[in-house]
């Protein structure tokens, strides 16, 4: 029987048609492919790759942006898929989330035309994954005390600091990174394969276990001067995606609680056949 979600302010009515279709694509996803695999991939610690590629295919990688491949859906579309998948695991909404919100949104507002047809396409595809590097050892809450800094070496930069708890780093292809170029916070794009950077997996996490979180390391690592995002200076731009990826990840507690509640239920049901079938036997 296909999963009915408790809706007690009947906010499905309020959707479109289309919403109502994504809805239902992402939630037979999770029911068929995400549920019946999420204690194996916790307990393994992993994030299943052909999840990334289900996402890709279903088209709701970077849901609301437009053109460049893009899905182009509404936000809302945005924030009924962040519910959906975040009923399944918290990591897998973790990772659309990291995708559309952080790693493309900047992209997508602040990157130049060359950045965003080079990107764009491949990452609502699923075929690249991106992160975020914006948390440092020392400064989380704190950003704007970044210690990460990129040097103008004429032909090229020298970006050099370290990251963590970043989320898809060891598996993205690409990192948006916040660095500090001359006192000015600045995003830059680093490519996995780029000389002098690293992004080894911090294991053991107690939570979110079936996403991926790493470290960044950046040391003395050379990248072209095309790659800095040339729309946005100073904290706005990490935090206007912040912002962005919120959104989605209130959506995402929505469908969090509607699993704890159906997971509850489940239970008490499951107790209350179990004392009749008791009850029966002492009769
Ligand atoms: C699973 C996971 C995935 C993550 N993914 C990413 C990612 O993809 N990219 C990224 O950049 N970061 C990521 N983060 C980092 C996350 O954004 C930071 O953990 C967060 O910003 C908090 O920083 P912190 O851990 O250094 O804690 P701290 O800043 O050290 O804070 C510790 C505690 O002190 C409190 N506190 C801090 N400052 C103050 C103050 N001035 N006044 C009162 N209380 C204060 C905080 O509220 C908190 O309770 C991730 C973290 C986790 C756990």
């Amino acid at each position: 029987m296909p999963y009915e979600a408790l809706d007690f302010y009947d906010v499905d009515s309020l959707l479109t048609d289309e919403e109502r279709m994504v809805r239902d694509m992402v939630r037979d996803f999770v029911d068929e492919e995400v549920i019946p695999k999420i204690e194996h991939a916790c307990r393994d610690g992993v994030f299943p790759d052909e999840w990334r590629v289900a996402l890709g295919e279903m088209g709701v990688l970077g849901a609301p942006l437009k053109g460049y491949d893009c899905p182009g859906l509404s936000y809302t579309a945005y924030g009924v898929i962040c519910r959906e998948l975040e009923r399944g695991d918290s990591g897998l909404r973790s990772f659309a989330s990291v995708q559309g919100s952080l790693a493309m949104y900047p992209i997508w507002d602040f990157g130049s035309e060359e950045q965003k047809q080079r990107y764009l396409p491949k990452m609502a595809s699923g075929e690249w994954i991106g992160c975020f590097g914006l948390t440092e050892p020392d400064y989380g809450s704190n950003p704007g005390d970044m210690i990460t800094k990129a040097e103008d070496m004429g032909d090229h930069y020298l970006l050099n600091g370290a990251k963590m708890w970043i989320t898809n780093g060891t598996i993205a292809q690409l990192a948006v990174v916040w660095a500090k170029l001359d006192g000015v916070i600045r995003g830059f794009i680093v490519e996995k394969d780029d000389p002098g950077f690293s992004a080894p997996e911090m294991k053991g996490k107690h939570s979110l276990k079936a996403s991926v979180t790493s470290e960044l390391v950046f040391q003395d690592c050379k990248i072209p001067k095309d790659r800095i995002l040339p729309g946005v200076k100073g904290l706005r731009g990490p935090f206007s995606c912040l912002n962005n990826a919120r959104y989605g990840i209130s959506w995402g507690a929505v469908g969090a609680a509607q699993a704890c509640f159906d997971s509850a239920k489940e239970y008490a049901l499951s107790r209350i056949q179990f004392t009749t079938q008791s009850q029966l036997a002492v009769l």
